[in-house]
């Protein structure tokens, strides 16, 4: 099953509400996994279930990071606040690297989430 990471800054989560929202129907029907408390906001405000990894300042993004090491995942979106320095910020450096070595699409804006979003439906659908 697909498998998709859902991750958000907290100046971004407003954003990831609004996405996950529009892209609901689609996201049910796919495995998903995400930082504490973006997947504590999307259940509470959502229909979807989202499997909660640690909070990221405490290592969700590098559990998520194992398990893109593992080839467990097909995609992230991790809606990054691009003002605001975190104090966690070499575990996402580090999240943002293993993508890129497994080539495992990341978006980290609205838009390129969409495109990711859409570009993994037509994937799934041709599987
Ligand atoms: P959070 O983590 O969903 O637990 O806020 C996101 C992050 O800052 O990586």
């Amino acid at each position: 099953m697909t498998r998709v990471a859902l991750i958000a800054h907290d100046d971004e989560k407003p954003e990831m509400i609004d996405l996950v929202r529009t892209y609901e129907s689609l996201l049910s029907e796919f495995d998903l996994v995400g930082t504490g408390t973006t997947g504590q906001r999307i259940s509470d405000e959502t229909d979807l279930e989202i499997e909660r990894k640690q909070s990221g300042p405490l290592g969700g993004d590098m559990q998520i990071g194992g398990e893109v090491a593992q080839d467990e995942i097909d995609a992230v979106v991790f809606l990054r606040d691009p003002h605001t320095a975190q104090p966690h910020e070499p575990d996402i450096t580090a999240l943002l690297r293993i993508c890129d070595v497994h080539d495992v699409p990341l978006a980290t804006t609205r838009t390129s989430a969409e495109y990711v979003l859409d570009g993994v439906a037509a994937d799934s659908a041709d599987d």
